[in-house]
């Protein structure tokens, strides 16, 4: 366990943090430090092909260790830590034995970890967890991935009696901003399917995600002393807000579940003459999806139409655009790559949870590129955030589900009872 231990900790400590506001590819210089170490780990475990591109993404490839023909699969997970919070100087805290109580993170600020907010805590009594200093993210999100990957790898190569097919991994940089899949050479990389390991607790498969678009909504104004405004003043302002009254209501993050859809309105910035609104539309059904997006273009040409005469032109402009798809129906053909790793799971006593992603992973986007793509657990808890932590036991966890799937992958049929016919 001190291997994972310390090859996390030799991660978490180099700040990776991405920025959304670059346009540069890794969007940080400073991605290029874990990238580069990464890169001469995987050539010093034993890993072949080793290569790293001019946008750092990296791959490598163990070789089949059999004689017949399996697929390739891969496995994927993202080096860079949100830009949501502090990713420099991180200082983990490795506590043994854990006894279920408060976790003083940060005497002298007084951050506290409680599993009296935290309950998910209670369920790693008596295991080690790795925690923050309280004054930084972990980066568990998504180094605990990368340190699962490398450990399965060199397990494999040291026990070289685990019977697998070829195997691909892929490190990306700026997946915290919605980039990791974009220069992706889903062709280079050459597997039939992935797993992206970047979900949280374990167990956690998941294959169904949100149906992704962002729209900015502009409102026209004219405006005209208030003392004489009768009639001729338009406050752009005012006619936002009736916009967003007019999207219906319950539909909220902070008011939906499950598979339920929502408009999110996250950004107004207005004056008289001039506001902006932009709003994200998510929906597990591409049908209902659809409809969202439509009902954006329907209050906007409401309003346009009730100012048309007093305006001249359009006064609401709304631009819609989508920002990534449900990878279920891409996964959904060959469902049996989800029936592996839940097999896996179930070998290794381990219950998979199955359930929606209330967001999206690179995994949708690499989907829709050609590379199906479930996402697994990773093991940490919290993410983007001081109170983030991963316990040892469930990393350890991960590396098995890993090696587990590779083995399963070589045996006939996958492993699984019969063979699944595609649709
Ligand atoms: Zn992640």
């Amino acid at each position: 366990m001190q291997d994972i231990i310390d090859r996390f900790i030799s991660y978490v400590t180099i700040d990776t943090e991405s920025n959304p506001d670059s346009e540069t590819t890794p969007s940080t210089e400073k991605q290029w430090d874990l990238a580069n170490k990464l890169v001469e780990e995987l050539k010093t475990i034993g890993m072949q092909d080793v290569t790293i591109d001019d946008k750092a993404y990296i791959m490598a490839t163990l070789p089949s260790n059999v004689e017949h023909e399996v697929p390739v699969i891969g496995f994927i997970s993202h080096f860079d830590t949100s830009p949501d919070f502090c990713g420099a100087n991180v200082k983990p805290q490795i506590i043994k034995d854990y006894d279920g109580k408060d976790i003083v993170l940060n005497a002298e600020k007084n951050i506290v970890l409680s599993p009296s907010y935290f309950k998910d805590l209670l369920q790693y009594k008596g295991q080690t967890l790795i925690t923050t200093d309280g004054t930084t993210l972990l980066g568990a999100d998504d180094k605990a991935g990368i340190t699962e990957i490398v450990t399965a790898m060199e397990f494999l190569i040291n026990n070289p009696e685990i019977k697998h097919g070829k195997i691909r991994i892929g490190f990306t940089p700026d997946e915290e901003i919605g980039r990791g899949a974009h220069h992706f050479d889903v062709e280079k990389f050459g597997a039939q399917w992935a797993y992206t390991m970047d979900g949280s607790q374990v167990g956690e498969l998941e294959y169904e995600n949100f149906n992704a678009a962002g729209a900015k909504i502009t409102f026209k104004g004219k405006s005209v002393h208030p003392g004489y405004a009768k009639g001729k003043m338009i406050n752009s302002m005012l006619i936002a807000n009736d916009f967003i009254n007019e999207l219906p209501s319950g539909e909220t993050p902070e008011e939906t579940k499950g598979y339920e859809g929502f408009f999110h309105v996250h950004h107004f910035n207005g004056s008289i003459e001039e506001t902006v609104v932009e709003l994200i539309i998510r929906d597990h059904n591409s049908k209902k999806f659809e409809k969202r997006k439509e009902k954006i273009q329907k209050i906007a040409s409401k309003i346009n139409k009730k100012f048309s005469k007093q305006f001249g032109e359009d006064i609401v402009i709304a631009e819609i655009k989508d920002q990534y798809y449900n990878m279920k129906e891409k996964v959904l053909p060959v469902k049996y790559i989800v029936a592996i790793a839940e097999k896996a799971m179930k070998e290794l006593n381990i219950k998979p949870i199955i359930k929606p992603i209330r967001g999206g992973t690179d995994g949708s986007q690499l989907s829709y590129k050609g590379l199906p793509c479930p996402n697994i657990f990773a093991g940490g808890h919290n993410f983007h955030g001081k109170y983030e932590y991963v316990p040892v036991e469930s990393m350890q966890k991960a590396v098995e589900v890993i090696v587990k799937i590779a083995e399963l992958t070589a045996l006939p049929h996958f492993g699984l009872e019969a063979p699944k016919k595609e649709k």
